[in-house]
């Protein structure tokens, strides 16, 4: 069970709302029971069930039961697609083990905003069905200019271009190491983003093959073929 509270032996987690209702009335925890938990950044942790009643609970962190998991060292930068979509591709990339899921705004973006607590908690729900107690880091949205102006060295940037690039495994395969596919929105880069972007020293454009994606196809597809090759 994710919780939103830094876990470490002999802290006590007050639970309310949701994930009290789920462990009191779906789980009929009872008091010395061990619960399973997780806060994103500190591994797994077996915690002791006290004072239990209608609507709370405390857990008392007993235990480390897993270590923090190694995330391979892989960024997603997405365009805002709409709601639904976008969700998916954060359930996707969480599932598929991503470092950081990074929103990256540019001129054909028809979604302009993001519900980051929402993307968030979609985060929380990947993890909690695929067992990773690592959460991806989820990064308020950057203007495209920004994210290449500030690119750290030493991370190729994939870009994921319909217009043609290498192969995708060729590519993949050709430049290990840190990572970060970039792909853009229902409408695609405008010329001049394209060029902005292959001019970057750090991208390498890269096809995904001669049908045009949906972008959250693109998304998922070029983080799967990343992890194939480089994840644990
Ligand atoms: N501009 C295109 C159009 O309207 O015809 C479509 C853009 S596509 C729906 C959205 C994004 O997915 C693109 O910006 C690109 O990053 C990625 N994408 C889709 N198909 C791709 C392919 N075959 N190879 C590489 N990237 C692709």
């Amino acid at each position: 069970l994710y919780v939103d509270t830094a876990l470490g032996e002999g802290v006590a987690v007050a639970l309310d709302g949701n994930p009290a209702h789920y462990l009191i009335a779906v789980m009929r925890v009872k008091a010395g029971d061990t619960i399973l938990l997780f806060d994103g950044k500190s591994g797994e942790w077996a915690a002791t069930a006290r004072d239990i009643r209608k609507r709370d609970l405390v857990l008392d962190c007993v235990a480390q039961t897993k270590p923090p998991e190694p995330v391979p060292d892989f960024w997603l930068c997405a365009a805002p697609i709409k709601k639904g979509r976008i969700d998916l591709i954060a359930e996707k990339a969480c599932e598929l083990g991503v470092a950081k899921l990074q929103p990256v705004l540019t001129r054909r973006a028809v979604v302009d905003r993001l519900n980051l607590d929402r993307l968030h908690a979609h985060l929380v729900e990947a993890a909690e069905q695929c067992g990773r107690n690592m959460l991806p880091e989820l990064a308020p949205m950057v203007k495209l200019d920004a994210l290449l102006r500030d690119w750290p060295d030493g991370r190729h940037l994939f870009f994921a271009d319909e217009t043609g690039g290498a192969p995708i495994a060729e590519a993949l395969t050709a430049h290990p190491g840190p990572a970060a596919f970039l792909v853009g929105p229902e409408g695609g880069f405008d010329p001049e983003e394209r060029a902005a972007i292959r001019a970057h020293p750090a991208a390498v454009p890269v096809s995904l093959g001669p049908r045009i994606l949906r972008a959250e196809t693109a998304a998922i597809a070029a983080t799967a073929a990343w992890m194939t090759l480089n994840g644990d």
